[in-house]
């Protein structure tokens, strides 16, 4: 992976990174404390790539691009690559706006309702039985019990959404993008390659620094979610060159990226080497799986998604035919069994 020689887009600013194409950055109050968002420029109108989460941080920051460098032309489309806060959260907001239509793929769309229409008290309870599934203690369920509203608080009312599906073309001023869409950090991710101009839109599929989480559904807690990224990173080592430019929904452009795909895939199955051995003594629950890949854990947000990581792994294992998984008393334990 090799960083691409760019000045970072400051606020309220754009860098331009192909005759049509805009990067910005925007923050965000987390730990990743950042998401890169993209613009194309469509000639009369642009589209847009994502759209920071509902905050005030946010609303100012698209308040000072369209009075600013957006140069006074609408925002036409708005292109949502997954459910997440980060990506969807003022999609609505920004879609009153301007007036902007808003895609994103079925599943996405799927993901985003079903996570809104939690009233919190519901989502409490989901948590709460999803943190005993996993053999938390109690102190770490009522931890989870005690913030139902996460969702909710970063993301604004939806808007209508028009579904895009693999293979879709989504035109810019100079270029033509493919639509991919893939399961993995989430299960109906969109990218966007423009094959011509070898550009790669691969949002959070294939970020330069820290490995995309992988987390368990929590809409089916079984699902196999790492055994279908894994094939994305086998595919897209395929389908990108090493100069290919990659842009990711976070840190920074880079080239190099089928070598950072196999990176991720040789990380992926260290973990799962760690928990075979560590099953080796005996079932497991996901509480002990992530101890064994994270060690210790701070903070509610850390946990979850450190929770969500190891249950991911677990589930391919049992995919894969070498682990069973049973449950006593709502605890899912995971015995190696090959
Ligand atoms: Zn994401």
């Amino acid at each position: 992976m090799t960083r691409a020689e760019l000045e970072l887009p400051h606020h309220g600013q754009l860098v331009q990174l192909a005759s049509d194409v805009y990067w910005a950055r925007f923050d965000l109050p987390f730990r990743l404390n950042h998401i890169n968002l993209y613009l194309f420029d469509q000639g009369d109108s642009w589209t847009v790539i994502d759209t920071g989460l509902k905050d005030d941080a946010t609303a100012a920051h698209w308040d000072d691009l369209l009075a600013g460098p957006l140069n006074g032309k609408p925002v036409e489309r708005i292109i949502a690559s997954h459910h997440h806060v980060d990506h969807i959260g003022y999609a609505g907001p920004l879609a009153e706006k301007t007036g902007a239509t808003v895609f994103s793929s079925a599943d996405e769309i799927d993901h985003a309702h079903w996570l809104y229409n939690h009233e919190p008290e519901d989502f409490a309870k989901l948590m709460e039985s999803v943190y005993t599934a996993h053999g938390f203690d109690e102190e770490t369920i009522a931890i989870a019990r005690a913030d139902p509203g996460r969702y909710r608080r970063h993301v604004a009312p939806l808007p209508d959404i028009i579904t895009l599906d693999d293979g879709d073309v989504i035109t810019s001023r100079d270029g033509e993008w493919q639509v991919r869409i893939d399961a993995g950090h989430s299960s109906g991710h969109i990218s966007l390659y423009d094959r011509s101009r070898d550009i790669y839109l691969a949002v959070d599929f294939l970020l330069p620094r820290i490995s995309p989480n992988v987390s368990a559904d929590l809409r089916k807690l079984d699902h196999d979610q790492l055994g279908p990224y894994l094939d994305y990173l086998a595919d897209i080592e395929g389908v990108i060159t090493a100069e290919t430019l990659v842009l990711p929904g976070h840190d920074w452009p880079f080239t190099d990226g089928p070598a950072r795909a196999a990176e991720l895939v040789r990380h992926h199955h260290q973990r799962l080497d760690q928990l075979r051995a560590a099953a080796a003594t005996g079932p497991m629950t996901t509480a002990a799986a992530l101890d064994v890949l994270f060690g210790r854990v701070f903070g509610p947000h850390e946990v979850y998604f450190a929770a969500g990581e190891a249950r991911a792994h677990l589930n391919h294992l049992v995919a894969l035919g070498e682990f069973v998984k049973t449950t006593t008393d709502g605890v899912d334990r995971f015995e190696r069994i090959s």
